[in-house]
């Protein structure tokens, strides 16, 4: 068993519910089992049920369609723990970022469940932890990396990503031995789309006051988002929203009736930013909406990310398909690894006017200097803005620190106090 399962007693904290996707008592007993699996250090049984070839990515870079369209269910190897490594794995530098030594120990996970239906690993070199995760784990030609422009605002950086992208079709074909042909893109295609509609309705509920389920909950669907394969997740994601909707009353209602609201109803609201929160390392969230923060939004690559862009096209040829892949994935990706990007200021300032966010939680990682740069700019914004902001630092291997909880509380207290003129 990779990585003993924490219980909530043993993380020092709890919120009510826990075991209910939304607040209004709503079970998706599919997403449950994936998430329970998950932090059992394994892999939602779906992915094997699948029946077919899998393909792991190590970033949102990678076009999912594309590998789905490949024959392959992709799934991404992220992971909020760090788990054993794979057999004959070195032991990893002691400063390696915990997303990449998340990624190795679930890639052992992956491996022992579908075995050789595993057949590639796609890899967006977005820093040099990700360049060099191929070479760590010895993958050979099982991986592929992608090489990331660094101003991805130049025509030419968006051809030669088109390059990349045609080469990666290329590369998956031989890989799952079923190329992407014009049919199977725009079918996959429309499959990715019908689940990013679903993302943002879900996401769109979260503006109501109180909103209808905990953000830390929505954040956990988002995550399993990238655990199973699409079809199942489509499947939760709709009786999830369907759930919230369906009883005859709206969410203000619900929320008074049932727990007076995820983190109580007049909780602040907050906006999560930064770098990845992964399922099931879930302390940062945890601790918020115990502490009777509201979180409403989140601008994370492990969560809402994936869900704000659509893919367009303009032309329906393979060519141009893949053309419209390439583009989607780069053209909008807010990544700290763009250099000075002014996208992703501007649309986490949208997210606070939307979401009528209070205060912001800042969320860096030890080892991820990107994220470090990022998080400087973020809070010259929220100063801007005139919100209150926290910045955390996490590493993913450890318990909460004894102080977490009383800088978030004191943290919260402040945008109380703000809110109330005080
Ligand atoms: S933050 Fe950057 S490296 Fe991380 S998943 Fe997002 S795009 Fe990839
Ligand atoms: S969190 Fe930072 S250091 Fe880690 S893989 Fe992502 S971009 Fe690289």
């Amino acid at each position: 068993m990779i990585g003993a399962k924490k219980t909530i007693a043993e993380e020092g904290f709890s919120i009510q519910n826990q075991n209910c996707i939304a607040r209004v008592s709503i079970r998706i007993p599919c997403l449950e089992k994936a998430a329970e699996q998950i932090a059992e250090g394994h892999w939602p049984e779906a992915v094997a049920e699948s029946g077919r070839s899998v393909v792991a990515v190590v970033c949102n870079l990678a076009p999912l369609e594309l590998i789905h369209a490949s024959g392959a269910t992709p799934v991404r190897l992220c992971a909020g723990e760090a788990g054993p490594l794979p057999e004959g794995v070195p032991e990893p530098p002691r400063q390696m970022c915990p997303v990449v030594k998340g990624a190795a120990a679930r890639l052992g996970a992956l491996r022992r469940q579908v075995g050789e239906r595993l057949v590639a690993v796609v890899i967006p070199g977005t820093c040099d932890w990700k360049a060099r995760y191929g070479d760590f784990l010895g993958l050979g030609d099982g991986a592929l990396v992608l090489d990331v422009p660094r101003d991805k605002s130049s025509w030419e950086a968006r051809q030669a990503w088109r390059r990349q992208i045609a080469a990666l079709a290329d590369y998956l074909g031989r890989r799952t031995g079923a190329p992407a042909t014009r049919a199977s893109l725009l079918r996959s295609i429309a499959l990715y789309q019908q689940a990013t509609a679903l993302g943002r309705r879900l996401t769109e509920q979260m503006k109501q006051a109180p909103p209808p389920m905990s953000g830390s909950d929505l954040m956990r669907v988002f995550n399993l988002f990238y655990s199973l394969p699409i079809e199942v997740w489509i499947e939760a994601a709709g009786a999830l929203l369907a759930g919230i909707g369906m009883d005859g009353m709206d969410g203000a209602d619900k929320l008074d009736k049932v727990d007076g609201g995820a983190g109580g109803a007049k909780g602040p609201r907050i906006l999560v930013v930064g770098a990845p929160i992964i399922w099931p390392h879930w302390q940062v969230p945890r601790l918020i909406e115990s502490l009777g923060g509201r979180i409403v939004a989140d601008a994370l690559c492990s969560s809402y990310r994936g869900f704000s862009d659509l893919v367009s096209v303009d032309e329906t040829t393979r060519t141009g398909l893949l053309d419209a892949l390439a583009d989607r994935y780069l053209l909008p990706c807010t990544c700290p690894c763009f250099g000075s990007d002014e996208e992703y200021l501007w649309r986490v300032e949208n997210q606070t006017r939307d979401f009528r966010i209070e205060g912001a939680v800042i969320h860096r990682l030890k080892s991820c200097y990107l994220y470090d740069l990022e998080a400087d700019r973020l809070e010259g914004l929220f100063r801007r803005l005139g919100l209150p902001c926290l910045q955390i630092e996490d590493d993913y291997e450890s318990p909460a620190p004894a102080g977490l909880a009383t800088r978030i509380e004191a943290f919260l207290d402040m945008v109380r106090s703000r809110k109330a003129g005080v």
